[in-house]
Parts: C-alpha cells; structure tokens; sequence
C-alpha cells in the first residue's frame, strides 16, 4: 500500500505558527486516514522550532533562497532542517507522494507569500516541498486531492503491473 505523507496541519494538528490548524476535512483525506495511508509531519516542528512562533516567509535575494520573520530574523537553517528532517520521515516509508498546505514557505506547492508579509503570494515553492520534488516525490496541495488520487490510483496500478502476484483491491 503506497503511504502519503501529509502536512500535520491539514490533519487538524495544532502546529502552525499561530498555534492554529488548517483541518481539511475532505472524503479523500478520511478515506486515506481510514486506509492507513497518510504520514504526518510538520517540517517546521520538525525543524526545531516552537508553537507559536513567528510568521516566516520566503525571500530572494540575489538568486539565494532565505525564510526570514517579520523582524528580518534569518531562520533559513530551521527551515533546511525540517526539510531534511521530512525527506527522511519520507523515505523511511517508502513515500513517492505527498499533500501539503499551500502557501506555506515550507509546505507550499504552487504558491507562497512574497516575502513582504502583505498578504501577497506569488508562484514558486516551499523549502520542504523543493527537497521533495528533487528527491523525487510528487507534491500536491489541499486544493488538488482529485489530481492526487488520480496519481496515486496510477501509482498503485503500476505497482500491480510490475508485481503481478499482488491483486488489486
Ligand atoms: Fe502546516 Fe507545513 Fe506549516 Fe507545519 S510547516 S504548520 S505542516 S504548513
């Protein structure tokens, strides 16, 4: 059975930086946890930091990718380390997908904040969700659990393929 690895904030997980959740109470994602599937992880807990902390957003400057707080407090290295930290939660279960929250530096898909802590996004990803996609694990967002199941009914029927002697379910 392919396993999911899913933002702890989608599961209701008191983890985001205000101390809030982001519960995405979806038949898709029930289904999925009624399976067994999903894997949860907060990269930025993960990382090290607290709840709450403060709001981070992602910055360019210069071609380099840095999370900065409002206050200009660099906290690129917690971010790094939390992707680290979720690409080996990942790989110790055998993941080749993931569902994380959109528009977070460290989970977000196709959009994240500016960087100017003004409300404005912009295309682009997290720090965790690029580890992942360059390690080869597909990212979806919350917005976009059709298009996963989709992948992964693909997925399990490729593993069905190339392994006959398991049956589909
Ligand atoms: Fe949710 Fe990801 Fe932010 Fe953690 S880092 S609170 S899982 S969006």
């Amino acid at each position: 059975m392919e396993r999911i690895l899913v933002s702890a904030c989608l599961l209701g997980r008191p983890v985001r930086y205000d101390g809030g959740s982001k519960l995405r109470d979806d038949q898709i994602l029930v289904r999925w946890q009624a399976e067994g599937r999903l894997v949860s992880c907060c990269p930025e807990i993960a990382g090290g930091l607290p709840v709450p902390r403060p709001p981070a957003e992602l910055s360019v400057y210069g071609g380099a990718v840095a999370v900065r707080t409002e206050d200009g407090t660099d906290v690129t290295d917690f971010f790094t380390r939390g992707a680290a930290a979720t690409l080996a939660v990942a790989r110790r279960h055998g993941v080749k997908m993931a569902v994380l929250k959109e528009g977070s530096p460290s989970c977000g898909s196709d959009r994240v904040h500016d960087g100017t802590f003004s409300g404005r996004s912009v295309p682009g990803a997290g720090v965790t969700t690029t580890l992942l996609r360059r390690n080869g694990i597909r990212v979806f967002n919350e917005n976009d659990l059709h298009a996963a199941a989709a992948y992964l009914r693909e997925l399990e029927s490729s593993d069905i393929d190339s392994h006959p002697e398991k049956t589909r379910d």
